[in-house]
């Protein structure tokens, strides 16, 4: 008989330092899918999910899947109606052989610093204990005791940029028909170490020392009785008690074992955390040190205002430097800026306006600047996804602008979208590659569109909630010591969870 597999989550990462809180309505005009909606879905993890049930002639339990950009936390309201569908639909699905659940692993709720390990446990209080419950998550995760003590078994992307969501979902997939048919018993431990650093040397691609672990985490899969191993970047926006980087191993019925590897993973870890902190700029001294360099475009990556992360997106710490600098280059800059793409459009293309920029929604990283400028272009801001978590999702920036200033051409949104690629860019007819210097913000996907083409990269230090390093970040709930706030600590330890 065809085993009956539920397959539901909720797949979002927040930010403690900044953005907006994300509701109901952030959802809903994302990714929300219900009962048998979510059947429809034939990209990404759950895509990846339900092919491979497909293929073992299992009969997925669609419950709910919501997916969403970056925010700060989900609001209490939206995440208690969410968990609470997720769950209802759960109950009501029962019997089942298994459940496969599609998190991130850096939610964050009002009130609720672990919703993923709260989510997971109230699953399976309604499964009981002998149905398996196999959970993919995001390698930007904080994996928490709970979401280890309450699932079977945690298998987290192995690339980032990320591209292998559809494949983590067939992995969990596969895992969860091993168990139901005796043929993997998983126990399953992760080690962490306190190092806290951004994405920016984070890529699994190239020399990058994150790809370094990763392929030593990766090869130990080839050992006889390893079923799985994760490595986690946590993702350093939040500020939760515990908060760790390292090595999760699944092995097959043998937890010393798990342990034991998993400890050496977070060691060799914590080894490279030096190698993990990037080192930045000003945006003043990269546009005068980009300036002298040969060709074009320079890359000028202000991470601290990524929305991919959670922030607001609408700094224009980058594109004051542009303007303040002594010759204006020609150059692109992003802002997520409602009101001034209002008063674009009202003025019509071709217009000359005058307005307030910047900094309206999260007005704790900066003050609005006044501007002249054309309006050049205006859409309704709807584009199309060609790659990653959302590829072939239609998404919609509100309506959007393009204000040229002097040589500076402002791409002005009224939403705050994931970057993948330079989909928004490209939906402006717009080639970021025509300008001196562009404007990044986002600590890593830039590299697959622009880093090949780029005649320089400068990581910047600017205002915001999800800056290069977080030396200078003061968090409440994380307590010292940690990385990079203490470059040594005594007697270092892994943290070990089973
Ligand atoms: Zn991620």
């Amino acid at each position: 008989m065809a085993s009956n597999i539920a397959v539901g989550g909720v797949l979002t990462e927040c930010n403690h330092l900044g953005g907006l809180p994300i509701d109901l309505s952030v959802y809903e005009s994302s990714e929300l899918y219900r009962g048998d909606q979510v059947l429809t879905l034939s990209t990404s993890v759950v895509g990846g999910m339900l092919s491979d049930l497909r293929v073992q002639r299992a009969a997925p339990r669609p419950l709910l899947f919501a997916a969403a950009c970056s925010g700060g936390p989900i609001t209490a309201d939206c995440y208690s109606q969410l968990r609470t569908e997720l769950l209802e639909r759960l109950a009501q699905s029962l019997p089942i052989d298994g459940l496969l659940m599609p998190l991130h692993g850096a939610a964050l709720a009002e009130g609720e610093d672990d919703p993923e390990g709260d989510m997971i446990r109230a699953a399976r209080d309604i499964v009981g204990a002998a149905v398996p419950i196999v959970v993919t998550l995001d390698l930007h995760a904080n994996i928490t005791p709970t979401m280890v003590s309450c699932a079977d078994a945690l298998l987290a992307w192995e690339t980032y940029p990320h591209r292998d969501q559809f494949d983590t979902g067939r992995r969990a997939a596969r895992l969860l028909s091993q168990m139901l048919t005796g043929a993997a018993r998983p126990t399953m431990a992760m080690a962490k170490v306190p190092v806290i650093t951004s994405a920016i040397h984070g890529s699994t691609d190239g020399n990058d020392p994150f790809a370094d672990l990763m392929r030593k985490t990766k090869a130990l899969e080839q050992q006889d009785n390893v079923l799985s191993t994760s490595l986690f970047l946590i993702h350093p926006y939040m500020d939760v008690a515990g908060m760790g980087s390292g090595g999760l191993v699944i092995t097959d019925n043998d937890l010393d074992r798990a342990r034991s590897l998993a400890s050496e993973l977070a060691l060799d870890y914590w080894a490279r955390r030096h190698d993990l902190e990037p080192a930045t700029w000003t945006p003043a001294e990269a546009i005068a040190h980009g300036g002298a360099v040969a060709g074009a475009p320079v890359l000028l990556v202000e991470t601290a205002d990524c929305c991919g992360g959670g922030a607001a997106g609408d700094s224009i710490a980058t594109l004051a430097a542009l303007l303040d600098a002594p010759e204006k280059p020609a150059a692109f800059a992003p802002v997520v800026d409602p009101s001034a793409a209002a008063i674009c459009h009202a003025a019509g293309s071709g217009s000359q306006v005058t307005l307030e920029l910047g900094h309206h929604l999260d007005p704790r990283w900066g003050k609005p600047r006044t501007v002249t400028g054309t309006v050049e272009k205006l859409s309704d801001g709807r584009f199309t996804y060609t790659g990653g978590q959302w590829e072939g999702h239609h998404e919609q920036m509100g309506p959007t602008a393009v204000l040229a200033i002097d040589r500076i051409k402002v791409l002005i949104m009224s939403r705050a979208t994931y970057d993948w690629a330079d989909e928004q860019w490209r939906a402006l007819d717009l080639n970021p590659l025509d300008a001196k210097f562009f404007v990044v913000k986002n600590p890593m996907n830039y590299r697959l569109t622009f880093a090949p083409l780029a005649a320089g990269c400068y990581i910047l230090d600017t205002p915001g909630p999800t800056p290069a390093s977080l030396k200078h970040v003061r968090f409440q709930k994380l307590t010292r010591p940690y990385f990079p706030a203490d470059a040594e600590i005594e007697a270092l330890a892994p943290t070990v969870l089973t």
